[in-house]
């Protein structure tokens, strides 16, 4: 069997340790996500979803345990390493959408390529590939104050996914839409992440959305549980 596309094994973090306001936010988290599978993370808000999506997203390191992206074990591997494997493997995405205002919706997904490498032309072209994806190619010259919130949304998910990350990492991605909007976004998110193929771990307190993923987890109290 193929290496998982993450693994997780004994992550703790503690915040402020040594303290009187010590806060022991993950206390052994082992997790392993296939190739292909969406698993739901579901938590009331402070319980610790943010800290481990940037531990698993190689923004922040955990004060024990190791963190595998496609096999390879992060932990002691050099900055550069860390920002190399981060930048080609891993897709991220917050409930706000972080959209350069002074580009357009297809510019800023074509920048992260660039950052990568690619080509102008190539980079285009794939920039558009993934708006049509989320049905939203009409909109590629727009900036972003000139889109929905919807479709800020929608162009942050292509953004995540500009460099063919093997995993996407989102933070309640539709936690800041009114409920229709967050069910026809959230549709297009799992569409264009079920078309890629790829891995991901989506935060959200939203159970009906949770149930729309191939399995679900909580985090209770420091540790992940079956939901
Ligand atoms: P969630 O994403 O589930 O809302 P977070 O991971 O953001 O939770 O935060 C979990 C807990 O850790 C919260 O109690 C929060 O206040 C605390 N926390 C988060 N980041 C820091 C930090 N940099 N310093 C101190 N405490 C923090």
């Amino acid at each position: 069997m193929s290496d998982p596309v993450l693994h997780l094994s004994g992550i703790t973090k503690t915040y402020n340790a040594g303290t009187p306001g010590a806060v022991n936010v993950l206390r052994g988290i082992d997790l392993s996500v296939a190739a292909g599978e969406v698993v739901a993370l579901v938590a009331p808000s402070g319980a610790g979803k943010s800290t481990l999506l940037h531990i698993a997203g190689l923004l922040d390191t955990p004060d024990a345990g190791h963190v595998a992206i496609g096999g390879e074990d992060m932990t002691g591997v050099s900055d550069r390493r860390r920002t190399r494997v981060r930048r080609a493997d891993v897709g991220f995405t917050y409930q706000f959408h972080h959209l350069l205002p002074e580009f357009t919706a297809l510019e800023n997904i074509v920048l992260p390529q660039l950052a990568n490498g690619v080509a102008r032309s190539t980079a285009d072209a794939r920039a558009l590939k993934l708006l049509s994806e989320v049905g939203i190619e009409g909109r590629a010259t727009h900036r972003p104050a000139a889109l929905s919130g919807g479709e800020q949304q929608r162009v942050a998910f292509c953004r995540a996914l500009a460099n063919a990350p093997r995993l996407l990492l989102a933070d309640e991605p539709t936690g800041n839409l009114d409920p229709d909007t967050s069910d026809q976004v959230f549709g297009a998110l799992i569409a264009l992440v079920r078309g890629t193929g790829l891995s991901a771990v989506i935060a959200t307190h939203n159970l009906e959305l949770a149930a729309r993923m191939d399995r679900q987890i909580k985090l209770d109290a420091g540790r992940l549980i079956a939901a």
